[in-house]
């Protein structure tokens, strides 16, 4: 398949890497990752092959026993450089040698202080979006698909996982070498491994958490149900292809929640709060499996594909494992953050379209809740048009017929309407995915739990504190609901009230402490700023702290604090979130 994919400088026309073999050494004093990569391509290539790259220091490409004539003849700031392997004569496979650069978007060198157990370093991968090519020359665009198999020596006591099969370990000169094979085939972007220092524990027969010494036992206990959650993915979307379902957990510079690395969920250490609060966080990651990671958007323009179909078909299996009513208040919440996302990017703004208009723009700055959200809506009217029934047959069928490969937004459409004949002109689907906004009324969702959070708030806008007993029994996602109604401000005070009545000072839930951050800081409630820097230094997820210093920068009185935080934690934070933060400050002229 060759789609034009504005975020990669490979032509699919000219040949396709099928199958990579690796050896992966890295180095973790000089920073840097040395690769040896074995390409085998889909036929023989004559004349050019253009590959994805990015500050790679090349030191030989080799065919059989000959050198390749090579040369970086094109450089764009966001692609990266374009390797030209020329005067190719029927070569289907060729081998590489590269270093990655220090500064490589894809890797985060993690000091000892910066892990759980202090005292050794971490490294891991995160290729998404357009990471692969500071690692190794590729055709780095999710419309193409290859398997590979690896070996990553590190120097022992570190131990190194894969988002692949894991084959064994020996020791070779003093070095703990791990082999890998990934059998199915993926796109660059779900190329991922770490290497620290890790344990494993099982928590079922086809499910399983690694992570440090030091955290196991609790991520253990937190991600206890995983197999649960498997089997009730399995009957939604069918089989699981992928053989195991592991999860690593990551040290708290990692800037994601999760990454749905296949068979290795990456998993950011702030969900292992201590009363499973966060596992819906699981089902996502895990969902990726069927839509992202089975079947994968053609280009990042297509993202919600990915991310749209995911967090539906999370809600999916959330509601067989916490109910409808707890996934349904989710929903509502996330209704809720879209529209005022929309509010701050403008109702025209092409940033709310479902299919982003991304060529000159970097995927990764472009980052937003829209392709997740207003995705999730539309599949939500797609199966009440459809009818529950249908729409699962639907699912399933798209499943089905576009495994391991990768579509774009409008063969997407051509299978709904041969599948599912006038249900998207009763969405009016097209609308959804081409123009920006949200159709009337498509953000109105309703669930008890909800209705409880709507009618304390309701209470409180007439003057009435809610005592501890109204609010008992909340979970705290309607603790951060309620919260997220009360923006953009209430009085200082009632802001610290609810802080003492969410008892917040106790919680590890991050979303919730995100959702309290933001507002105290829009309501002026100055003693939670400390308690934001001691968030901020210990927890790397990026999502938690853009809302915040957006409201520490927009706020008068809080203008000038923003900088200095950034300042005495850049350090800890991973670039993307750094670099997203920054962006945050630059806009505002702090
Ligand atoms: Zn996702």
């Amino acid at each position: 398949m060759s789609t034009p994919d504005p975020h990669s400088f490979s032509d699919p026309t000219q040949g396709v890497i099928t199958h990579i073999r690796f050896r992966l050494r890295p180095d973790f004093t000089a920073r840097v990752l040395r690769v040896q990569a074995h390409v085998r391509l889909d036929r023989p290539v004559t004349g050019s092959l253009f590959l994805d790259t990015r500050h790679l220091q090349i030191a030989q490409i080799r065919h059989a026993d000959s050198d390749l004539a090579w040369s970086y003849d094109r450089e764009d700031p966001i692609l990266g450089q374009r390797l030209h392997l020329s005067g190719l004569d029927g070569v289907q496979e060729f081998s590489v040698e590269s270093t990655s650069s220090q500064t490589a978007a894809a890797l985060q060198w993690l000091e000892p202080d910066q892990t759980a157990g202090g005292r050794h370093p971490f490294l891991y991968s995160q290729c998404q979006s357009c990471s692969a090519r500071t690692l190794f020359p590729c055709q780095d665009t999710p419309s193409v698909r290859f398997t590979y198999e690896a070996e990553i020596e590190t120097p022992p006591p570190l131990t190194s996982v894969m988002a692949a099969e894991g084959l064994g370990v020996s020791l070779q000169g003093g070095r703990v070498v791990h082999r890998f094979a990934m059998p199915q085939p993926i796109p660059s972007y779900l190329f991922a491994f770490a290497v620290g220092n890790l344990v494993f524990e099982a928590v079922g027969p086809r499910t399983g958490i690694y992570a440090e010494p030091e955290t196991i036992q609790a991520a253990a206990w937190e991600f206890a149900e995983n197999e649960d959650r498997l089997r009730a993915a399995e009957a939604l979307f069918g089989p699981y292809l992928w053989d195991r379902y592991d999860v690593l957990i990551m040290p708290p510079a990692f800037p994601y929640g999760g990454m749905e690395n296949p068979r290795l969920t990456f998993l950011n250490g702030a969900y292992v709060q201590g009363d499973r609060g966060g596992t819906w966080l699981v089902a996502h990651e895990l969902a990726h499996a069927w839509t992202g990671n089975l079947v994968t958007n053609a280009t990042w323009e297509d993202f919600w594909l990915n991310e749209g179909a995911t967090t539906y078909a999370e809600t999916r299996i959330s509601e067989i494992v916490e109910g409808v009513a707890a996934s349904d208040l989710r929903t509502a919440g996330r209704a809720q953050t879209l529209l005022r996302d929309f509010d701050r990017l403008g109702p025209q703004s092409p940033m709310t379209r479902l299919r982003l208009p991304l060529a000159g723009k970097d995927p990764d700055e472009s980052y937003s809740n829209i392709p997740y959200f207003k995705g999730l809506l539309l599949f939500r009217q797609l199966e009440r048009a459809a009818g529950r029934e249908r729409f699962d047959g639907f699912l399933k069928a798209y499943i089905e017929a576009f495994r391991f490969r990768s579509i774009t937004s409008e063969a997407f459409l051509e299978f709904l309407e041969d599948r599912l004949p006038g249900v998207g002109q009763v969405v009016d689907v097209r609308r959804w995915i081409y123009e920006p906004g949200l159709p009337e009324g498509a953000a109105d969702v309703t669930s008890s739990l909800f209705d409880d959070v709507l009618s304390v708030e309701e209470a409180y806008r007439r003057g009435e504190l809610p005592s501890a007993q109204r609010v008992a029994g909340w979970t705290t996602t309607q603790q951060g609901v309620f919260l997220g109604r009360l923006l953009p401000a209430v009085p200082a005070s009632d802001c610290a009230y609810f802080d003492r009545l969410f008892r917040l000072q106790e919680t590890k839930d991050g979303a919730l402490l995100s959702r309290f951050y933001e507002l105290a800081v829009r309501s002026a409630n100055r003693e939670a700023i400390p308690r934001f820097e001691q968030f901020f230094s210990s927890v790397g997820r990026y999502q938690f702290h853009e809302p915040v210093f957006r409201a520490l920068v927009q706020e008068p009185w809080s203008r000038e604090l923003a900088r200095p935080i950034l300042e005495r934690w850049r350090h800890r934070h991973h670039p993307h979130t750094v670099a997203a933060i920054e962006r945050i400050l630059v806009e505002a002229g702090v």
